[in-house]
């Protein structure tokens, strides 16, 4: 009972985060120095590259930055075109209004910090990677209005209305009041079937549409066919 009880798959919830005293760039700490957007924020490409000035794998192995205070929300191999990914949940107050967002970053060759962790603007949250050498080193990253696209990208329009985009968001927002403080924030609001278990959703639609293999098709997809991850 306790174990079911305790679960991580109950959907929904709160924890409470640090506010965010504002946010920086997750490579070369705090402005980018050293590295340079290699490709931005596009209809097809909801988030920005950046990879090192010194060009090839240079960058392999570099710190990669939590944006701003947050609580990860996600931490594992997503497998794919993703890789090893890590998702942070932030909370920041603009115009005396408490807002959230997702930070995610992707390819990462090392995950240093585990889901359920909080964690400080410009800490270290892993290193830049080739994801199993299918691309040249760099960091892809993205800042999501949308607290339901997790892993699932394929589900949601690429466009402003789930993202931001991530340099302006940034820029824009450097710092801002509120640290110190903590608020609350929604969690388990994405399917993370990648973690390796199925998602009280799927299980729930799977009981209501008579449909058995929904479940199993949702994982499949999300594994096998979800996003390339680029
Ligand atoms: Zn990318």
């Amino acid at each position: 009972m306790l174990f079911v009880a305790g679960l991580a798959a109950v959907p929904g919830g709160k924890t409470s985060v640090r506010v965010a005293d504002g946010f920086d760039l997750p490579v070369g700490k705090p402005n980018g120095e050293g590295y340079y957007m290699s490709r931005g924020f596009l209809s097809y490409h909801p988030g920005e590259d950046w990879n090192g000035v010194r060009g090839g794998n240079s960058d392999l192995g570099d710190p990669v930055y939590a944006i701003g205070n947050g609580y990860v929300t996600f931490a594992h191999d997503a497998r794919m075109g993703w890789g090893n990914v890590v998702i942070v949940r932030h909370a920041y107050v603009e115009n005396g209004k408490l807002e959230t967002v997702d930070s995610m970053y992707a390819h990462l060759d090392r995950i240093m910090v585990r889901k359920g962790q909080q964690v400080l603007r410009g800490q270290q949250i892993g290193t830049i990677g080739t994801n199993r050498g299918m691309y040249t080193a760099h960091l892809h990253y993205e800042v999501r209005k949308n607290l339901f696209i997790g892993i699932n990208r394929s589900s949601f329009a690429r466009n402003l209305t789930n993202y931001h985009r991530p340099g302006q968001f940034i820029a824009q927002r450097r710092k801002l009041p509120g640290g110190g403080r903590t608020a609350p924030i929604p969690i388990n609001t994405y399917k993370t079937d990648g973690e390796g278990f199925v998602f009280p959703e799927s299980a729930a639609k799977k009981k209501d549409s008579k449909a058995p293999s929904a479940a199993r098709t949702e994982r499949f997809r999300v594994n096998r066919f979800g996003d390339m991850g680029d």
